[in-house]
C-alpha cells in the first residue's frame, strides 16, 4: 500500500503559522523580562499539562496525537474513551487531527478529504476557545444569579456580566484589558470552589465538546469526501433551496449531541444546555438576523429548536429549564446591546 501523509502533516504543511505545539508556541512567546510572573504561570500549566497527561495519556505526558493543542487532545481522547464497545466508532476517531491557529474569529472548519493525506482534518482558530469562554462566564454569572435569593448578591454579580459581555463583543477594549494583565505584577486569586465558576468550566468544557462533535460529525456522515460539497455547488438549482447543505448542518448538531450523550455519565444538565446556551448564543452574537437561514447554514433560530428538541427526548424539565435560561440571558444581552437583533428568535 502506498504510503500517505497523516492529516498532522497536511496542517503544517498547508497553513502558515501552524506548529506542532501551539500550548508551548504560547509559552515560548513571553519572555522573562517582560513578564517574570507571567512566565512563571506558563511553565506551571505547561508542567500540569504534564502531570494530567502521565495520568490519563498512558503516561505520555503532553504527547500529542489529535492535535497541537493540549485540552482539544484531551477532548478526543475523552471521546475514543467514551466510544468503548463500538471498534468502528474508535478506529475513525484515531484519524482525526485538529489543527489550532492564531487567527481571528470564531471559526472551524472540516476540511474536504485530500487523497495525498490520510485522516481527518480539522482548523480551528484559537479565538473559538476564548470567545467559549467569555460566553460561558457570561453565561454561568446569570446561572449562578438566578439562584440567589438575595436581590443585593444578585446586584452583585451585574458589574461581571457587563465584562464578560464586553470581552466578546470589544474587541478593543479586551486588548487593552490583556494589555494591562500582561504587565500586571500580581496574580488574580482565582476561587476555585465557587459555584459560578463550576457552572463555567461544565458549560466551556462542553461547549468546546459540542463543537469538535459538530466538525468530527461533517467528516464521519462524509460531508467532506471530495468533490460532494462542489457537486453540490455545481448543481446547485438557480432558485437555491441549498437544502442539503442546510441538512447537513443539522445532522452534524445532531452527531455532535449523540456524542455529548454518550460521554455523560450521569444526567448533567449543563452539558445538556451548552450546545445552544453556548455555541449557538456564540454565534448568534455574530449575527444581526439569527431567523435567517443563508446560503450555507440554516437560521440558528432553526438550528436553537432542533437542539431543543434533542433536548427535550432526554428530559421536558431541562428543555423548559432551558427554555428558560435562554430567554434571561438572550433578553438581557439584547437589551444590554441596545437591540442587537431586531426579533426575539429564540422564542
Ligand atoms: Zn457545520
Amino acid at each position: 500500500m502506498e504510503y500517505k501523509k497523516s492529516a498532522k502533516e497536511r496542517f503544517l504543511d498547508e497553513y502558515f503559522g501552524g506548529v506542532e505545539d501551539w500550548d508551548k508556541h504560547l509559552a515560548d512567546l513571553i519572555t522573562g523580562d517582560e513578564n517574570a510572573h507571567l512566565l512563571e504561570t506558563r511553565e506551571k500549566i505547561m508542567k500540569e499539562q504534564e502531570e494530567f497527561g502521565n495520568r490519563t495519556n498512558f503516561e505520555l505526558g503532553r504527547e500529542m496525537w489529535y492535535s497541537n493543542y493540549f485540552f482539544i487532545n484531551s477532548l478526543i481522547l475523552n471521546f475514543i474513551t467514551d466510544a468503548e464497545g463500538d471498534p468502528d466508532l474508535i478506529n475513525e476517531l484515531k484519524k482525526i487531527y485538529v489543527g489550532v491557529l492564531g487567527n481571528f474569529g470564531p471559526d472551524a472548519v472540516a476540511l474536504n478529504m485530500d487523497e495525498e493525506y490520510d485522516g481527518y482534518l480539522i482548523k480551528m482558530n484559537a479565538d473559538v476557545d476564548y470567545q467559549l469562554t467569555y460566553i460561558s462566564d457570561l453565561v454561568s454569572y446569570h446561572m449562578y444569579g438566578m439562584t440567589l435569593n438575595d436581590e443585593r448578591e444578585r446586584d452583585n454579580l451585574i458589574p461581571k456580566m457587563w465584562e464578560s459581555l464586553s470581552d466578546l463583543v470589544d474587541k478593543k477594549a479586551l486588548l487593552k484589558k490583556l494589555r494591562e494583565n500582561r504587565q500586571a505584577p500580581a496574580p488574580r486569586q482565582v476561587d476555585l470552589e465557587s459555584p459560578r465558576l463550576h457552572i463555567a468550566t461544565d458549560l466551556y468544557v462542553a461547549g468546546m465538546s459540542f463543537v469538535l462533535g459538530h466538525e468530527i460529525g461533517h467528516h464521519f456522515l462524509k460531508h467532506t469526501e471530495s468533490n460532494r460539497r462542489n457537486i453540490v455547488a455545481k448543481f446547485m438549482p438557480p432558485d437555491g433551496t441549498f437544502s442539503q447543505l442546510h441538512l447537513d448542518e443539522f445532522t452534524a448538531d445532531n452527531f455532535s449531541f449523540d456524542l455529548l450523550i454518550r460521554g455523560m455519565k450521569e444526567r448533567n444538565d449543563l452539558t445538556l444546555f451548552a450546545p445552544s446556551l453556548i455555541v449557538i448564543l456564540l454565534l448568534a452574537l455574530y449575527d444581526k438576523t439569527p431567523q435567517e437561514p443563508s446560503q450555507t447554514h440554516p437560521s440558528l433560530r432553526d438550528r436553537y429548536l432542533n437542539l431543543l428538541k434533542r433536548v427535550s427526548e432526554q428530559d421536558e424539565e431541562v428543555a423548559s429549564k432551558l427554555q428558560q435560561i435562554f430567554n434571561h440571558v438572550a433578553t438581557w444581552i439584547n437589551v444590554a446591546l441596545g437591540g442587537h437583533w431586531k426579533t426575539e428568535w429564540w422564542k
